[in-house]
């Protein structure tokens, strides 16, 4: 019998199982009914795609979300899996062209809108169809006590209970407080299902709250020293994105917009030139991401805080899915909390819902509000705030949250920039960041040799610094004026006429860093903040890191997809490591896989070989 690991390194490219997915996988193909609650980000879709492909018929996936089953769909046929979506955004004949398709035993897995099974059309093709696997995505969407009740979802058992044979049934969600769980199993009446709840740490992942008195400023501030990087900022009201989009556009930045008043083109529009790294800042309301799953968003800010923990973890939760760092930033004002009191007194949105329904909501969104507040206010661990609300229980120092980590403080970086700039001009303007960083940290890296500068005099001169503080000095200099890039596919660094006064110590320059308190009790050494502090000290050939991605927006453009869809920013860092200059080498990158590889391997390991001869 083929193995599970083989089918998802063949597919998905990964080597690994993450954390549950392996077990429920098992209890899947065992043939028990299985639900899986994880967070956002931690890879429930392998959870029912990996067995879908293993079973003997189809597998149905019901998901909430047109554009989560368009992104899903698009996903696995890149991969190199037959799948196709049944729902409103398909013309009628479409639909049924698909379904005939389905019929002849096209589709391995198919993505159906709730509302679309009790159809006739729909009933007609099931009652036939070999179906091994119903798979429930966003399986909270049952239940009342859930953040996003959609009684739609009770259509599930009404279809399941009328096929001949019952299929195995599998349920997914991120939302796992007890209620919630309890009315899952109950509902869907799952049959003695094997439930499995993973941890909800997602430890790439830091947080911070500020409560700054223009939230403008510090988010121009923040995109200023993280150009390139793409992200959200996510805004309560229309009005609000309007007014921080508009202000960007005018800074410069490539930003666009989403949110529900817009046009549905516009938004399709808006949505893709993020997906597709064409604009990197989104700013939105709430009414964007669900589905998305662009993998290398690097930061998620709150300009605004939004209406309760379970929101606010799953849009935090869409920065560093592919697991490297990523920041989650809420910038608190007073006014938010009368905001979003009165959306929820207002909370007419969900027709389908009664009286008393509606009353109850409303009771538990007050709640809810009220623990999101106390999350701005609470001096504790941020993350482990956010574990506890989901009846998860750890240290309560996490090293990676705003909390754990002292306020910003003012540090005096002359020294830093002095090497900095002296190893620019020394070696004759002639490098980019990484070079210059590399070469005063002292690095091992081959391109040193090879460019001689580890006879540089200041090779190593800031050995022991790490790389983070570095570049963020150097970041900072750019910033300030004190050093320049060049607009060069492989940008430069040049002295400017500031530079001087710095390196003869004649200004100093003061920057605002963040620092650990002192304080390093037990706790702080915990494995966690090791693992973290791992992460992001990764240390890259960026210019490389360059090249494969201008590679892959080529192929992207190409083949007209997402580039996080052709290799993630993960898999581009992971053969920025190994260099490979084979197939097999190849391989060995997390993200690679036997079909990925046939299509667009050549030509990375191709690019990765003119990189290392032209450096030589
Ligand atoms: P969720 O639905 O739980 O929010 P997804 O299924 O969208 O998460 O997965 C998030 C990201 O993690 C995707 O980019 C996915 O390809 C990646 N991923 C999932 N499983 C693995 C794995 N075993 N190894 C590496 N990456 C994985
Ligand atoms: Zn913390």
């Amino acid at each position: 019998m083929i193995n599970k690991k083989v089918i998802l390194k063949k597919y998905f490219g990964y080597d690994e199982f993450r954390d549950g997915q392996g077990e429920l996988i098992d209890s899947i193909l065992s043939g028990k009914d299985t639900l899986g609650i994880m967070p956002t980000g931690a890879g429930k879709s392998i959870c029912f795609q990996v067995p879908a492909l293993m079973m003997q018929g189809i597998t149905l996936v019901i998901s909430p979300l047109i554009s989560l089953m368009k992104d899903q769909v698009g996903a696995l046929n890149q991969a190199g899996v037959h799948a196709a979506y049944l729902n409103s955004s398909l013309t009628y004949n479409q639909y049924r062209l698909a379904l005939q398709y389905a019929k002849e035993g096209r589709y391995k897995i198919i993505y159906v809108a709730p509302e679309r099974l009790t159809t006739e059309e729909f009933l007609e093709f099931a009652m036939e169809a070999d179906v091994s696997m119903i798979s429930i995505d966003e399986a909270h969407c049952v239940s009342q006590w859930g953040q996003d009740f959609r009684p739609s979802y009770l259509k599930i058992l009404e279809f399941v209970e009328k096929l001949p044979v019952r299929p195995i049934i599998s349920a997914f969600t991120a939302t796992a407080t007890k209620e919630v769980k309890e009315d899952i199993v109950r509902i869907l009446r799952l049959q003695s299902p094997f439930v499995l709840t993973t941890g909800f740490d997602r430890s790439n992942l830091s947080f911070s709250v500020q409560a700054p008195k223009d939230k403008y400023e510090v988010v121009l501030q923040y995109i200023s020293e993280n150009k390139g990087k793409s992200g959200i900022i996510y805004c309560l009201t229309r009005k609000e994105v309007e007014e921080v989009c508009d202000r960007l556009n005018q800074e410069g930045y490539p930003v666009t917009r989403y949110h529900a008043g817009l046009s549905d083109a516009e938004r399709r529009n808006n949505q893709d030139d993020f997906i597709y790294d064409r604009k990197l800042i989104m700013v939105a309301t709430n009414a964007f991401g669900m589905g998305i799953d662009k993998s290398n968003v690097r930061f998620v800010i709150h300009y605004n805080m939004p209406k309760n923990i379970e929101s606010y973890y799953q849009e935090a939760g869409r920065a560093g899915r592919d697991g490297e760092p990523a920041e989650c930033i809420l910038l608190y004002g007073g006014k938010d909390v009368v905001t979003n009191q009165f959306f929820i007194e207002n909370n007419n949105d969900n027709e389908e819902l009664d009286y008393h329904t509606l009353e109850l909501v409303k009771e538990r969104d007050r709640e809810r509000l009220k623990k999101m507040t106390y999350y701005c206010f609470t001096n504790d661990c941020l993350r482990d705030y956010i574990l506890r609300y989901f009846g998860e229980y750890g240290e309560n120092y996490c090293g990676n949250c705003s909390n754990c980590l002292t306020q910003f403080e003012d540090i005096d970086v002359t020294a830093i920039a002095k090497q900095l700039i002296g190893c620019v001009q020394s070696c004759g303007q002639r490098f980019g960041m990484g070079v210059i960083v590399d070469t005063v940290r002292g690095s091992k890296a081959a391109r040193l040799r090879q460019n001689r500068m580890v006879e540089n005099d200041f090779y190593g001169s800031l050995a022991g610094k790490s790389a983070i503080l570095v570049r963020q000095v150097l970041n900072h200099l750019l910033l300030k004026g004190y050093l320049e890039l060049t607009n060069e596919e492989y940008a430069i660094l040049k002295l400017t006429e500031k530079s001087a006064a710095v390196f003869h110590e004649e200004e100093t320059v003061i920057m605002k860093l963040s620092k650990k308190r002192e304080d390093t009790s037990k706790k702080a050494k915990s494995t966690k903040v090791t693992s973290s502090k791992r992460q992001l000290d990764v240390d890259i050939d960026t210019e490389l890191f360059e090249v494969l991605r201008s590679l892959r927006l080529e192929i992207a453009r190409e083949e007209k997809v997402p580039p996080y869809i052709v290799f993630s920013d993960k898999t581009l860092t992971g053969m920025c490591q190994i260099m490979p200059s084979s197939e097999e080498e190849m391989l060995t990158v997390s993200g690679v896989g036997n079909y990925k590889f046939a299509k667009y391997g050549e030509r990375f390991l191709e690019a990765i070989k003119r990189y290392s001869s032209a450096s030589n």
